[in-house]
């Protein structure tokens, strides 16, 4: 490719701003555009949920860089902008601000659009005011007036984003009641030990956990007041918070002709069924041991743009996923690494006090592990996931045992 292309990423998130660092790092000298649907600059979005929520971290700190670090890095910003169109054929774009529109031509395109929050019909009351999501500032500025000591929050969801918005709620004194439709909170996601100490946990912070719970719709006349559940109970609430479930922002790239399967599809390059036109973070699926599957994290958000600008720039690199995760739930850090689909048996290590970590196996194999308040297991076991290597359960299970020797095993 030749050095002065002209790359266009779509969207200023943390896939975004990684791409125009890595690019410029790697030593591409041409034009670089940042077009970003919301008007701030790319910032974190885990700590909306935790530490911002809760009123612990500052909206500087949540900026991933500076406005000067584009300027120094020559990266044009355009925020407040919302690309409606790509045009394939022209390699150019159709950009609107609710003041007009304009086209923006591209070398090289790169979709970093990110996810969308699953929102109930107008026609179950999702449309309410008093019903929040948690996806970006926007939404936690809604939210913020609502979070008042003593008030009723409903918290539709026990998935990460539904049980750290719960831990903020309880820690600041409001009536906490959380449902989840499924058997148990997590499910999707974690084993049910994992589901047991969280369960716990909230509980002894007094958040009421309602599991195998549907909810039919909400009620209210111009604001939310009860949620109707399918059994016919009425849960009143002051406000809701849904934590559903997010969609990959795929629509413009569906739009424009490209593959779409599970968000944008792409290949183990992290190139989309078009050449010029690339896709990482939550918005993109990659092959990963024979399935198409797309990741909602910072890890892979920020691994795939990595691939991706070297892979514009010639590298060639085929994407490793190295999955890895984190909640923060009142004083518990829970960090996953490795992805536990398919697992067969899990190897607790209980160390006492809320310290605990779960070792999901597949036959001999190691998958994944969740680690509570537990960094050293999670640094072990991450380090052997990542090196395709397995663990003793007769260690791991021991919590008398040193997982260094894990470690060492290994050379
Ligand atoms: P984003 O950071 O979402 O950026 C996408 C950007 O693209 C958005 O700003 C969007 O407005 C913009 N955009 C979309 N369409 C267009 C368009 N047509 N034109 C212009 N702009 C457009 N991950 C973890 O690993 N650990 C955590 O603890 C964790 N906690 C989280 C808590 C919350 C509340 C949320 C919401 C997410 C959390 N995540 C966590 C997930 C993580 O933040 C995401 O996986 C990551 O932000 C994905 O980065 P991205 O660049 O793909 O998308």
């Amino acid at each position: 490719m030749s050095k002065d292309a002209k790359i266009v990423i779509v969207g200023a998130g943390q896939a975004g701003a990684t791409l125009a660092q890595h690019l410029r790092t790697k030593g591409h000298e041409g034009p670089i555009t940042m077009i970003g649907a919301e008007p701030a600059l790319p910032y974190q979005r885990p700590p909306l949920s935790k530490a911002y929520l809760l009123g612990e971290m500052d909206l500087d700190s949540l900026f991933l860089r500076p406005q000067s670090f584009y300027d120094d890095h020559a990266v044009e910003m355009k925020l407040g902008m919302e690309v409606t169109a790509i045009d394939r054929q022209a390699k150019s774009l159709s950009l609107a601000n609710g003041e007009g529109e304009s086209q923006l031509a591209y070398d090289h395109l790169i979709l970093t659009t990110g996810s969308d929050p699953i929102r109930l019909p107008a026609a179950l009351g999702g449309h309410l005011p008093g019903i929040h999501v948690v996806r970006g500032l926007a939404d936690i500025d809604g939210m913020e007036p609502d979070i008042v000591a003593g008030r009723k929050v409903l918290i539709v969801g026990g998935g990460y984003i539904g049980l750290e918005a719960a831990a903020v709620c309880a820690k600041k004194g409001l009536d906490v009641t959380l449902i989840e439709a499924a058997e148990r909170i997590l499910q999707r996601v974690a084993s049910p030990q994992t589901s047991d100490y969280f369960r716990a946990l909230h509980q002894s912070h007094g958040v009421k956990i309602l599991e195998n719970t549907r909810l039919e719709r909400f009620l209210g006349e111009d604001r939310v007041t009860c949620a109707l559940l399918a059994d016919g109970t009425q849960l009143e609430a002051d406000f809701v918070i849904c934590g559903i479930g997010i969609r990959p922002a795929s629509g413009l790239a569906e739009a424009a002709g490209l593959t779409v399967e599970n968000g944008i599809w792409t290949n183990e390059f992290a190139q989309t069924s078009d050449p010029a036109i690339w896709a990482a973070g939550d918005c993109a699926s990659f092959p990963y041991q024979g399935e198409q599957i797309r990741l909602e994290s910072v890890g892979n958000a920020i691994d795939q743009a990595k691939i991706v600008a070297e892979n514009i720039l010639g590298a060639g690199k085929v994407y490793h996923a190295k999955p890895w995760f984190w909640s923060d739930q009142y004083d518990v850090k829970l960090q996953i690494a490795g992805l536990n689909k398919g697992y067969d048996r899990i190897v607790e290590r209980d160390s006492g006090d809320g310290v605990l970590s779960l070792w999901y196996y597949k036959g001999e194999q190691l998958l994944a592990l969740d680690a509570m308040n537990d960094p050293r297991a999670y640094m072990v076991g991450k380090r052997l996931i990542e090196a395709g290597q397995s663990a003793d359960p007769a260690i791991v299970g021991n919590p008398d045992e040193d997982l260094k020797q894990l470690m060492q095993r290994r050379r």
